[in-house]
């Protein structure tokens, strides 16, 4: 019987979303796939103007945390803004700076972003809008990500239920807004923290 001629071949495919491969070429690390709005900033909204960027209370030292660590921090975030007309990619990328800038001032950086500026409903779907995985895979490529290592934070079913697609960790960190199904989905299926800092804390097992 030769049950097993195909074991330990991966397809083309099987390596796009795992970032096996890339191990090959140069160490792959762990990241943290980090919501923006109501994760690491307040969600008032279709943020446009960089003067409505506010840090969550423990936003900068969970991010700080993660850096002195080695693991990536890597923002994933949905702004339909841009496909509904209401913020301009510009507008979107003042908002990025100045939240970049806010982070620096207390020592922390993030070492990606990435957007989806679509919606379904203004002009078609699309492979990138949480809880679609195409802006992962991207990262991944780009930023040397191991995606089976890394975890999914966020305040949203959305935000982390990719970690059951790639196979790594999703914890949610539920707010005011948070919808109790994404709350009892996270508890059934993935993991659920109090507060950003306590998220950091089981990411780092400490
Ligand atoms: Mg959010
Ligand atoms: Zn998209």
């Amino acid at each position: 019987m030769t049950h097993n001629t195909h074991s330990g071949v991966l397809s083309r495919a099987q390596l796009a979303v795992t970032g096996d491969h890339l191990s090959n070429i140069r160490e792959a690390r762990a990241a943290v796939f980090l919501d923006r709005d109501g994760t690491l900033i307040q969600d008032v909204g279709y943020i446009k103007a960089p003067d409505q960027v506010e840090l969550m209370n423990s936003a900068a030292n969970a991010v700080r945390r993660l850096n002195y660590a080695m693991w990536a921090s890597i923002i994933v975030t949905n702004q339909s803004g841009i496909a509904r007309g209401l913020l301009t990619e510009a507008d979107y990328r003042a908002v990025q700076a100045r939240l970049d800038d806010l982070l620096a001032e207390r020592g922390a950086f993030l070492d990606g972003h990435y957007f989806c500026p679509h919606h379904p409903d203004f002009g078609g779907p699309c492979d990138c809008r949480k809880p679609g995985t195409a802006l992962y895979t991207q990262a991944a490529l780009e930023l040397a990500v191991s995606l089976k290592d890394s975890v999914w934070v966020g305040d949203r079913w959305r935000d982390i239920a990719p970690a059951l697609h790639f196979g790594g960790r999703g914890i949610l960190v539920p707010n005011a807004a948070t919808p109790p199904d994404d709350l009892a989905k996270a508890r059934e299926q993935l993991e659920v923290a109090a507060t950003l800092t306590d998220a950091v804390h089981m990411i780092l097992h400490v």
